[in-house]
């Protein structure tokens, strides 16, 4: 039996007509909060009453945190208890399983565009990988694991807390095995549209793959064709390298992470393409996209998927200046008429911000750019309406063009 939550009060009223998508939003800041018990545990769920004492909802509290709330459920019926939080997770699986997801790795659980704010879980074949990025979260860590290999037919469950953001949190960072297999294997192999990867779910970078870049990657080899020259700049493990090699004449992987690029050789080979013209530089990105336009070398195509440069809405401006860089420098390296495939996974970097940022490149450049398609995140990552933070990979492939 579940004790009833403690009431925690807001200082505003948040019901009323006009009520804007941002007003739904499922982070509860402490500057918002009117009262709250003393004392309330890290983790501990709570009852959210506006300041006319009208039920917000119920959330997971954290007295540690900016974010002090995470609103789980806004049905007064509808306690956040083991039982609901089950549930949720067998409809954020059931929803993947009628997705026809075209690869044996997908994320199951995407936090809150899931309603489960703070649970990440990718499935890797067999193998469960999570993240329990909040008190709430990592307090019920070990009912997780439970609950995904009941719904989400894996046997072995990984944990990868061991992610900065839950400092913010007073979380340890911490990895290993929650339950099943004690010997995961550091190459781990998935399918993903039809090609072979290793990945290494317990060492590699997040849990081992960017899957939110599935569906993007048989986007961007829509437009490798004829042999071209290609540069596939912070290529981590390869994949988007793998799916254009079918139509490459060259291809050129550059990442800083001497790791990822070994891994990247063998999905490569792996594949089948050991026959085509490879170089794997292990470098800073602006630091070689540089050298290599001061060598007048240039390509067909260059797909730039660079890391998170904003972690949050500070950093904006100083985030935008690296996008602009590096797409300046890869349309610099851009033969008449090549294709530049360039995201952002900035979320405080939005799909507008992005285009003028190409606009400003090219400007500079003193090229004319063309947007061929436009590109999200993978539908396995869902975008909550009343929570833009959820959107966070955007993309273009664009045709630069030289007068
Ligand atoms: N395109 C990849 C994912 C890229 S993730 C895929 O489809 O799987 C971002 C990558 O950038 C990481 O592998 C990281 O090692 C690399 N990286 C980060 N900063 C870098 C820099 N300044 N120069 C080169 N690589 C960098």
């Amino acid at each position: 039996m579940t004790d009833a939550p403690l009431s925690v009060k807001l200082r505003k009223c948040l019901s009323g007509e006009k009520t804007p998508r941002c007003a739904l939003h499922p982070w509860i800041f402490s500057g918002a909060i009117d009262h709250a018990p003393d004392n309330l545990p890290p983790g501990s769920t709570v009852r959210i009453l506006d300041v006319k004492n009208n039920f917000i909802g119920y959330g997971h509290y954290n007295p540690l945190s900016k974010i002090r709330i995470r609103i789980l459920s806004t049905d007064e019926d509808s306690l956040p208890d083991d039982e609901f939080i089950f549930g949720k997770i067998r409809d954020a699986v059931d929803a993947r399983k009628k997705m026809k997801i075209n690869s044996t790795a997908a994320r199951m659980v995407f936090s809150e565009s899931d309603f489960l704010p703070g649970l990440v879980a990718d499935k890797y074949g067999d193998f469960a990988s999570i993240q329990c990025l909040t008190a709430g979260m990592d307090l019920r860590k070990e009912m997780i694991t439970r609950f995904m290999i009941e719904t989400a037919g894996v046997s072995t469950v990984v944990e990868r807390d061991d992610c900065e953001i839950r400092r913010h949190e007073g979380l340890p960072l911490v990895k290993g095995i929650m339950a099943g297999r004690t010997d995961v294997s550091t190459a781990l192999r998935i399918e993903e549209n039809g090609y072979t990867f290793f990945t290494d779910i317990l060492q590699g970078q997040k849990t081992g793959f960017y899957m939110d870049q599935r569906e993007n990657r048989c986007k961007v080899a829509q437009f490798a064709t004829d042999g071209m020259d290609i540069l596939d700049c912070f290529s981590f493990t390869g994949a988007f390298s793998v799916h254009t090699a079918p139509d490459a004449r060259s291809l050129t992987l550059i990442d800083e992470s001497q790791a990822a690029l070994g891994i990247a050789e063998k999905n490569l080979a792996e594949n089948g393409f050991s026959a085509v013209q490879k170089e794997f530089i292990c470098d800073n990105a602006f630091h070689h996209l540089r050298k290599m336009r001061d060598k007048a070398l240039s390509f067909d195509m260059i797909i730039l998927d660079p890391p998170k440069f904003a972690p949050g809405h500070a950093y904006a401006e100083k985030a935008a200046k690296g996008y602009k860089d590096i797409n300046l420098l890869a349309m610099k390296l851009l033969r008449n008429n090549g294709i530049l495939c360039t995201f952002s996974c900035s979320s405080a970097i939005s799909r507008e911000n992005l285009m003028d940022i190409i606009f400003m490149a090219a400007r500079d450049c003193g090229v004319r750019v063309k947007i061929l398609s436009i590109m999200g995140q993978s539908p396995d990552h869902p975008i909550l309406l009343n929570f833009p933070e959820s959107e966070y990979l955007k993309g273009y492939v664009c045709q630069i063009v030289r007068d």
